[in-house]
């Protein structure tokens, strides 16, 4: 019986997606409450705490207003709410593109597999380089997504490694580097890519080139 399950969300909004595969498509995200990390560069640190519960139905109902394709499910951390399965596998039953960023330190098994898991692995600059799950890793299929937010370069060459011993090309379609906001300079980190022939997405986040640090966006 799954009628009254519920989950502590801090906002439910619709904007264009800023990162990843669906960058720049009209989605609908939901960020939930709470995270068990703390990374230095955290853009959402307001999601720690401020929060209302809502049951699946509603938030279903809520998602389905804006009329979106796309469904991002983000955070905070979304795995650290049992429930978020549960939405996640109705997102999808309703026919929905579903998406879920979460860090890299939360077990990734059992998520409905239409869902394409973001998996931002925290580079040593984060402060939380040491909860990686590493299990994770042979848990991701190529519809998955791996991120890396990168502040300078240590946390370059930490991630190089990382997509090389992991051999994260063979597991996932897309692996992303994103520069740190107004940390690292779009511009050496896509020189150091290119010099290095990585293969790899560079992106810069497009809800921050349009909205600034505006939350909510
Ligand atoms: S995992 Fe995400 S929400 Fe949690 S502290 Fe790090 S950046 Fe912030």
């Amino acid at each position: 019986m799954t009628a009254n399950l519920s989950l502590r969300l801090t906002e439910i909004f619709h904007s264009l997606q800023g990162e990843a595969r669906s960058v720049g498509r009209p989605t609908v995200f939901i960020r939930l409450t709470g995270c068990p990390l703390r990374c230095t560069y955290c853009d959402t640190a307001y999601a720690f705490e401020v929060c209302q519960q809502f049951t699946l139905d509603s938030i279903l109902e809520q998602v389905a207003d804006y009329g979106a394709q796309y469904v991002c499910v983000t955070g905070g951390e979304p795995l650290a709410q049992g429930n978020v399965r549960e939405l996640m596998r109705r997102l999808c039953d309703a026919g929905y593109q579903v998406s879920l960023e979460t860090s890299g330190a939360m077990d990734i098994d059992d998520i409905d597999p239409r869902v394409s898991v973001v998996l931002d692995l925290k580079t040593p600059a984060s402060g939380e380089c040491d909860r990686n799950r590493l299990a994770n890793l042979p848990l991701l299929k190529p519809l998955d997504q791996v991120k890396f937010v990168i502040c300078d370069r240590g946390d370059y060459e930490w991630s190089r490694s990382i997509v090389e011993t992991q051999d994260l090309a063979s597991k996932v379609d897309d692996i992303l580097f994103s520069p740190s906001y107004e940390q690292l300079a779009p511009s050496q980190l896509a020189q150091w890519v290119l010099d290095d022939r990585l293969k790899v997405r560079m992106q810069l986040q497009l809800h921050k080139q349009i909205w600034g640090e505006e939350t909510g966006r």
